[in-house]
């Protein structure tokens, strides 16, 4: 079907040079940099912009037509970066997988669940958790041994793809799976874990955005809302039910944000699929993909508050730290997310943690910075960060099957907010 490739290509071209008219929402657009000292005279963070990064001086801008009138309202000279991020954006993918290479589009990732199911009928059973607005099936993996039963076994959580550009986080809780499947039968150590547990793969929270991503607007981050004032999308990562919209810092109330948190904690039918799923576990540990950035970040992300069991959330993650870097040699820092990256609130670890305190992850995965490639990776690299990865997955399974929790979270923290300041945007690169 190569005409048909050919066409994607194309229109995913077009979308990414913001060629022609506005796609049909209005929202394609053009990578764009503008000075630092311009950026911060024109008060720009509170104009709700998607940011790509800051790098040599320069904010990178995803912006929309929008976006760009206010620019030149402004008189803000910017520079169109879109071909040189779009060459960035195509390389590295082999013509034979597709417009998304070797990277699993909706689809693609179905049909490797059920082939694992299939190869692995007493290990793997999927799972429909839930269905999105455009009526995609949300998808679990479950790996257990008698993986068809329900035995309440200490659970382990790996989800991929809250933000739809970030095609990697589909591909290590995927490969994770396989992994898992295909060495229970030779490695005890692989065995005893999977017999010991039950682990839990969703490796792509957001298929109705990871889908627009792939075949129409690469950068494209939240869901598909059609929110009231014709903007769509909610992040998904800002909608679940623990300190939501506890301030406009850490996620907006504004549905063109980036950052969207929806019109009510778990409005969004992929958060309330993953909360239905966790709520029936006995959750020991999770942990929730993103890229990019090399960090691995834990509670709380809503305030910069420790979180009542910080030592253990800091010596777990330090030892995943050390198990990654011993792989490749790529470093991951680890920290409180709030300290460590920037405010969130609503987000997928805060909520899993604040159930009963199981240690709870966001790894951002490589590459480190947008000059390796940002949300891009060669497909060539998907292996080398699935490996890396891999033993701190592997560690994080036995420590939640030896830590069982009952922490009463909920009732040891009581979210309030510091002094007020100005409502202010994070002027990071949202990941
Ligand atoms: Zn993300």
């Amino acid at each position: 079907m190569l005409w048909m490739r050919r066409i994607a290509l194309v229109l995913a071209a077009l979308a990414l040079a913001g060629a022609g008219a506005a796609g049909p929402e209005g929202e394609d657009g053009l990578i764009v940099s503008v000075a630092v000292r311009d950026f911060a005279s024109a008060r720009l963070r509170r104009a709700g912009l998607d940011l790509l990064m800051e790098k040599g001086g320069r904010v990178y801008i995803v912006a929309s037509p929008g976006d760009l009138a206010a620019l030149n309202a402004r008189r803000i000279p910017f520079t169109d970066e879109t071909l040189r991020l779009r060459q960035a954006s195509l390389r590295g993918l082999s013509a034979a997988g597709g417009i998304n290479g070797a990277f699993h589009d909706a689809l693609e990732t179905e049909a490797e669940l059920r082939a694992l199911e299939a190869g692995y009928p007493e290990l793997a059973s999927v799972r429909e958790i839930g269905q999105t607005l455009e009526k995609r099936k949300i998808l679990a993996l479950k790996i257990s041994d008698n993986a068809a039963s329900d035995e309440r076994e200490p659970a382990l959580l790996f989800v991929g793809c809250h933000h739809a550009r970030e095609w990697i986080s589909v591909e290590v809780p995927l490969l994770f799976g396989r992994y898992l499947l295909q060495s229970y039968a030779t490695d005890p150590a692989v065995r005893a874990l999977v017999d010991e547990s039950e682990v839990w793969i969703v490796p792509i929270a957001n298929p109705d955005g990871l889908e627009y991503s792939v075949r129409v607007y690469r950068y494209w981050r939240k869901n598909r809302r059609a929110n009231a004032d014709r903007t769509f999308g909610v992040d998904i990562n800002r909608n679940y039910g623990y300190a939501w919209g506890f301030d406009d810092v850490g996620s907006s109330g504004q549905p063109a944000s980036e950052v969207y948190r929806g019109t009510a904690a778990f409005s969004e039918p992929e958060t309330a699929a993953i909360r239905a799923l966790v709520l029936g576990l006995d959750l020991r540990a999770m942990i929730s993909f993103h890229s990019f950035g090399q960090d691995i970040l834990f509670p709380w992300g809503f305030t910069t508050q420790a979180a009542p069991t910080d030592a253990e959330l800091r010596t777990v993650g330090r030892a995943m730290a050390g198990l990654i870097e011993g792989v490749n040699g790529r470093p991951y820092l680890f920290g409180e997310a709030s300290s460590a990256l920037y405010l969130t609130n609503g987000d997928t670890v805060d909520w899993t943690y604040s159930l009963a305190g199981a240690p709870s992850y966001t790894i951002e995965l490589p590459p480190v910075d947008i000059d390796h490639g940002g949300f891009f990776n060669d497909e060539a690299a998907i292996g080398a960060i699935f490996e890396e990865n891999r033993p701190a997955m592997l560690y994080l399974i036995r420590y939640g099957i030896d830590h069982p929790r009952s922490l009463d979270i909920r009732r040891l923290v009581r979210p309030k907010r510091s002094a007020p300041g100005p409502a202010r945007r994070s002027q990071r690169i949202q990941r």
